[in-house]
Formats: C-alpha cells, structure tokens, sequence
C-alpha cells in the first residue's frame, strides 16, 4: 500500500483550496497544521460577502490585485477570529508567499513554511524568514495526488483526437480510444 506522506497530504489540501480561489490573475491555497492537524485553510479571494474577482473582474492597483486577502492571511485571520494559536504551526501553501504574508506568516509565531511553486520569491522576505529562524522549503506536490493539469490534457487529447482523425485513422478506432481516454481521465472510480 502507497500511504501519502504528510508533506503530500497538507501540500494536497492547500491545492485543493486553491481550487476555491475567486481572482482570475492567481489561485492560490494554504494550510495552516500545528502538531500534524490541520487548524486552518484560505485561499485567495473578496472579503466574505464582498465582490468577486471572477464576477466583477480584478480591481488592479501597481498591477496588484487589491480586492483579495491572500490565502496565507486569511488562513491566519481565520485563526484569529476562533481563537486558535497559530504559535509553533507550520504552514502549507501553494505558492512562495508575498512580502506582506512573509511578515504575517512571522508575526503570527508560525516556525516553517512549506511552499509548493516558486512565484516571485522576494530577497527581502527570504531575508525576513532567515532572520525571524523560520524555515522556508519547496516541497512540491506529486502530480499523481491532484491532477492540477487535468484540463490541458484533455485539451491535448483533443487536439491529438483530431490530428488522428485527419490522418485517416477508421472512425471507430477513432471512438474507442477517445472512450478510453474519457474513462481514465475524467473518472475516479
Ligand atoms: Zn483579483
Ligand atoms: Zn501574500
């Protein structure tokens, strides 16, 4: 038996989470874990209520979006308001975390950051990490766990579908791979 090692296991759910993601520029995920349980998760989008970047489009300022609170905080605000210690936690995200994450991430006592997809890496916030003794590692999620890439192999598959048939491969052969390919890609059972 293949047992998901725990890494994979948080690294997954903040990848999830990032699937919840309301800005069209960047989905990302995290997740807060203290003591191998998971105490938090955000992702990136509106204030509760508020509008969405999906709806309304972003609202970019410096080619930011202003809109959204970052997953990283509001996996950490999410703490705050259920009063949950974030002191020694350990968290889990998507993407190598913004500047001004970096100093909540800090401030908020968590010990190691565990990121899954180098975005920007800022020299300051690697030196603010450094300095604060928080630990900062890669670890990326094994494709095999959460097919982030779903849609562009079936965008492939297509692509290939029709290259086939224009080659002048039998229509039926034609159906009884796309079928194939249909099962295994879009089913989990
Ligand atoms: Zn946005
Ligand atoms: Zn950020």
């Amino acid at each position: 038996m293949n047992r998901i090692s725990w890494d994979q296991y948080y690294m997954a759910q903040s990848h999830l989470l990032a699937l919840r993601s309301t800005c069209e520029r960047l989905a990302v995920g995290a997740t807060i874990v203290r003591d191998k349980r998971i105490i938090a998760g955000g992702y990136n989008g509106a204030i509760s209520g508020g509008t969405h970047c999906i709806d309304e489009g972003c609202y970019v300022i410096d080619n930011h979006c202003v809109r959204t609170i970052h997953a990283e905080m509001n996996a950490i605000i999410q703490c705050a308001k259920f009063g949950v210690p974030t002191a020694g936690a350990e968290i889990y995200v998507t993407h190598f975390p913004c500047l001004q994450c970096c100093k909540g991430i800090i401030q908020s006592g968590i010990k190691a950051v565990y990121y899954a997809v180098d975005y920007k890496n800022h020299p300051y916030a690697i030196e603010l990490f450094k300095q604060a003794g928080v630990s900062v590692e890669q670890v990326e999620l094994e494709e095999m766990i959460i097919d982030t890439k779903n849609k562009e192999k079936l965008q492939l598959l297509a692509s290939l579908i029709s290259r086939l048939s224009e080659a002048g491969v039998q229509e039926e052969e034609i159906k009884e791979l796309y079928e194939q390919a249909n099962q295994l890609f879009t089913s989990y059972t």
